[in-house]
């Protein structure tokens, strides 16, 4: 028996007055609207960070493209842009009719970050973004570089034995090492990347051959971040990436959404009030659909409805927005075993930069089962051809939830407006797993769609 109080109150006092805290922790999947979603200016007020410091941000990305082209040949087509494709996605939205009990009107679109370059998922916005802003940082301090130089020179000796001086550390579930791993180390920066319990095996032995120091612990991912944090405080030259609390990260994320924005242009899709954009992003600690969701209301306003995605076994975001105690909890003090074949959002503990620059700007949480992820990830694959990982599908079943909530849609003016509206799911990962695990997740998801 758990009698800590949490903000005053004991687990059981929070779940006996609070009906969604009990289906919550019973870890059955659950939809939540916001109550305190306020317009978007007003709520933007009340944020530290703005549009200049996401265009200092996509700034920055620019400077680097000659160096990404160089050090990594598949962006060179694409000129050291690291973007992923925005696709229509009609067959998927026509096969998840029967798995979600709905009527799905209006017009589903995929973000297929899976397919970003260099590492395959989300972490390829925010992680390497944080690399190179602490790269020209150094740099720029050193005297090797200059705002206006090409940055391609940062591939000479004299900047590669400058920077294996330096050491970068972070924690990760895995995908977020892969991407601090493979652009530090193409720096040559010494990195080391404390992985939970649950990373994958191929993860590690991918970082290993780059030349990573991988440090693996038994526990989940809030250890791993403490023991990345506890290598850096002892390190002077150590620079240690703070996946719970970095700005950096999340202004990486934001950049995502200017780019969208043209992305959608270029697709002559409308977003307006007439023509409503909801985007459902799947979340870990926060930090990605967190970003994402920032950079998508700078660019969208009240246009644009944001709503995250979690996992029924670690939905840490949404208890910590609910209850108001943001990293004050976790789903564990719940109950909750944070379990979860979600690899990225096996999170038990949210940031609480993130929950609280997001409180009355994000409009909604889900959850979704591991059973309908891998459901999601056989229709995925069957219907688009796209293959996914399962944490990258939690953003499918976010247009039932809304068309389902009646008095969302009433409360916001949508009733009207949802044959005309756009389905965002942001496809966070997925292009690096091995053939052999894919193959293993598909063949589950198909399994369960026959039973
Ligand atoms: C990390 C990750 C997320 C969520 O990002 P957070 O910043 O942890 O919230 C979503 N999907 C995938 C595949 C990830 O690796």
């Amino acid at each position: 028996m758990n009698n800590t109080l949490y903000g005053g109150k004991t687990v059981e006092q929070w779940i006996d007055q609070h009906p969604l805290l009990n289906d919550m922790t019973a870890m059955r999947e659950v939809s939540w609207f916001n109550p305190d979603t306020k317009p978007c200016a007003e709520a933007m007020a009340h944020i530290s960070l703005g549009e200049s410091d996401v265009r200092d941000a996509a700034d920055r990305l620019e400077r680097f493209r000659p160096y990404i082209a160089l050090a990594f040949p598949e962006t060179e087509q694409a000129g050291g842009l690291i973007e992923s494709p925005l696709c229509r996605v009609p067959a998927m939205q026509k096969a998840m009719r029967p798995l979600l009990h709905t009527e799905l009107p209006g017009t589903l679109l995929a973000k297929c970050d899976s397919q970003l370059p260099i590492s395959g998922s989300i972490k390829a916005r925010g992680g390497i973004y944080e690399v190179l802003q602490h790269a020209e940082s150094l740099a720029l301090e050193a005297g090797l570089l200059s705002l206006d130089d090409d940055y391609s020179r940062l591939a000479n000796d004299e900047c590669r034995s400058f920077f294996a001086k330096h050491s970068i550390a972070v924690g990760s579930t895995g995908n977020l090492g892969l991407s601090i791993g493979i652009m530090g180390a193409s720096f040559g920066f010494q990195v080391s990347v404390h992985m939970s319990a649950d990373a994958r095996q191929w993860k590690k032995d991918l970082l290993r051959s780059k030349g990573v120091h991988v440090l693996e612990y038994e526990s989940d991912y809030s250890l791993a971040v403490a023991q990345g944090r506890k290598q850096a405080e002892s390190d002077p030259g150590c620079y240690f990436i703070d996946d719970e609390n970095s700005v950096h990260l999340f202004l990486g994320y934001a950049v995502a959404a200017r780019r969208l924005k043209k992305q959608l242009q270029d697709m002559h899709i409308i977003v307006d009030g007439d023509h409503p954009l909801f985007a459902y992003l799947p979340c870990g600690v926060g930090g990605g659909p967190g970003g994402v969701a920032f950079g998508l209301k700078l660019a969208f306003g009240d246009n644009v409805h944001c709503i995250f995605a979690e996992p029924t076994h670690s939905p840490c975001m949404l208890l910590g927005l609910f209850t108001g105690l943001h990293d004050q909890v976790s789903v564990q003090d719940f109950g909750m075993d944070n379990i979860t074949a979600a690899d990225g959002l096996a999170v038990g503990r949210p940031s609480g930069f993130v929950g609280k620059t997001m409180v009355h700007l994000l409009d909604g949480v889900y959850t979704v089962s591991d059973d309908n992820l891998h459901r999601l990830l056989a229709l995925m694959e069957e219907s688009q051809g796209i293959r996914l990982e399962p944490s990258a599908l939690a953003g499918l079943p976010g247009m039932a939830r809304v068309l389902n909530n009646s008095d969302y849609l009433e409360r916001h003016g949508l009733v009207h407006t949802m044959e005309s509206a756009t389905h965002l799911a942001w496809c966070t990962g997925g292009s690096m797993v091995p053939e052999k695990e894919m193959n293993a997740y598909i063949a589950k998801g198909r399994e369960l769609l026959n039973n």
